[in-house]
């Protein structure tokens, strides 16, 4: 089967639009019209509205069914890129490469749409992938069933490794996302009659440098994790001890024994500190996401895909991070893998990071992605 090569000029303008008209979780419902229109024009069958905004579109050919996901949403960041597609609302930016993702979906469609396939192809856009939670409400919505999809595949475009590099390993790539509110309940007064008063500025305090402990202490030095108390909130005046503290942070593992057992460390730190100290502790845990774990047979066929596209000298192992993806309920649910398609300069120059108001990409990338998510889908199709 011969493939139309990819169209670089239209995956640009593709990522650039999306680029000018960022939407915020949920609300992708420019994205998802052009989405939805574009698939229709494609022949694919498309439903709309699951998980809310989100598009699936589907090509049915034989038994066998394999899913490709990109993300939609954009984030609520204050674009500084002096740039011809720049965002043209305030303070919305495609900050994290999500327009690149739908664009590279897009252009997938297109390419497969042309050829004969040995099998069904599904395309998940996705909503709200920076909430954690739009994977979990396109599942909910049944994108994963009729037809019942047998392997999902993603990427994320990368501004960690170059332009022209591929990141893929089989086992846990991205951390399951927890977070946590503690409220220290004390007693306020006079700050000068600090005997009169429980203190809960002292007692968060001791909360913060506890928690810290948990992971130098309590975890497996074997196991990934990391705790960040992220923000303090207390009291409002030179003279008076307030009667409430408040601790926000996240929690990031990779799964095992430390990813079951850090609820309860948490709440055990917090309360065992309060009590001794005399005060009490309200507090809120929540998991949000589930670590992102590779299938080790879809991984490798990924990898001998990536390989073939970007040389096997340029596909690197490794290629991990804390930070949290909520294809990971994807792959909860089927097997499958996801991948990290570098976007950072050729020459090794550090790219802006993700979330940052300077987050750019090289558009190089698009084609990239673009030819390892085609090849993917057909490499599992042909049951490779
Ligand atoms: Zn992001
Ligand atoms: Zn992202």
């Amino acid at each position: 089967m011969t493939l139309p090569p990819v169209d670089r000029d239209r995956l640009v303008a593709d990522r650039r639009d999306l680029h000018q008209h960022p939407e915020l979780a949920f609300q992708e419902r420019r994205t998802a019209g052009i989405v939805a229109e574009r698939m229709r024009e494609l022949g694919y069958a498309v439903t709309t509205g699951v998980g809310e905004t989100g598009v699936v579109a589907t090509r049915a050919g034989g038994d066998r069914c394999v899913l490709v996901r990109a993300d939609m949403d954009a984030l609520p960041v204050e674009e500084a890129n002096d740039v011809p597609y720049r965002s043209r609302h305030a303070g919305r930016m495609h900050a994290c490469g999500h327009d690149g993702h739908v664009a590279m979906g897009l252009e997938v469609a297109r390419r497969l749409a042309g050829v004969s396939l040995p099998g069904t192809v599904k395309f998940a856009f996705q909503p709200a992938e920076e909430m954690n939670n739009g994977a979990a409400a396109m599942i909910a919505g049944g994108v994963l069933a009729t037809p019942r999809v047998d392997a999902a595949f993603g990427v994320h475009l990368w501004n960690y490794i170059p332009v022209g590099t591929i990141g893929v390993m089989s086992g846990p790539v991205m951390a399951a996302v927890d977070r946590f509110d503690v409220t220290v309940v004390g007693r306020g007064g006079h700050a000068a009659a600090p005997h009169l008063t429980v203190d809960p500025v002292v007692v968060a305090a001791q909360i913060v440098t506890a928690l810290h402990g948990v992971v130098s202490r309590r975890r497996d030095p074997f196991e990934e994790g990391v705790i960040s108390v992220t923000q303090v909130h207390a009291g409002d005046a030179y003279n008076v001890i307030p009667s409430r503290a408040v601790l926000r942070g996240t929690v990031r593992s990779f799964g095992g024994r430390f990813y079951e057992q850090v609820p309860a460390l948490v709440e055990r730190t917090a309360r065992g500190i309060a009590e001794a100290l005399g005060a009490g502790v309200e507090l809120r845990y929540e998991r949000l996401s589930r670590p992102l774990v590779n299938d080790e047979r879809m991984t490798a066929v990924m990898r001998a895909t990536a390989e073939e596209v970007a040389g096997r000298e340029n596909v690197r192992s490794g290629v991990r991070t804390m930070g949290g993806e909520d294809f990971a309920f994807f792959l909860e649910a089927v097997p499958g893998c996801f991948a990290f398609v570098g976007s950072a300069p050729r020459d090794g120059r550090p790219a802006a990071p993700h979330h940052s108001p300077h987050f750019d990409i090289e558009e190089e990338a698009l084609v990239i992605g673009t030819e390892l998510l085609t090849r993917t889908a057909l490499r599992f199709l042909a049951g490779e």
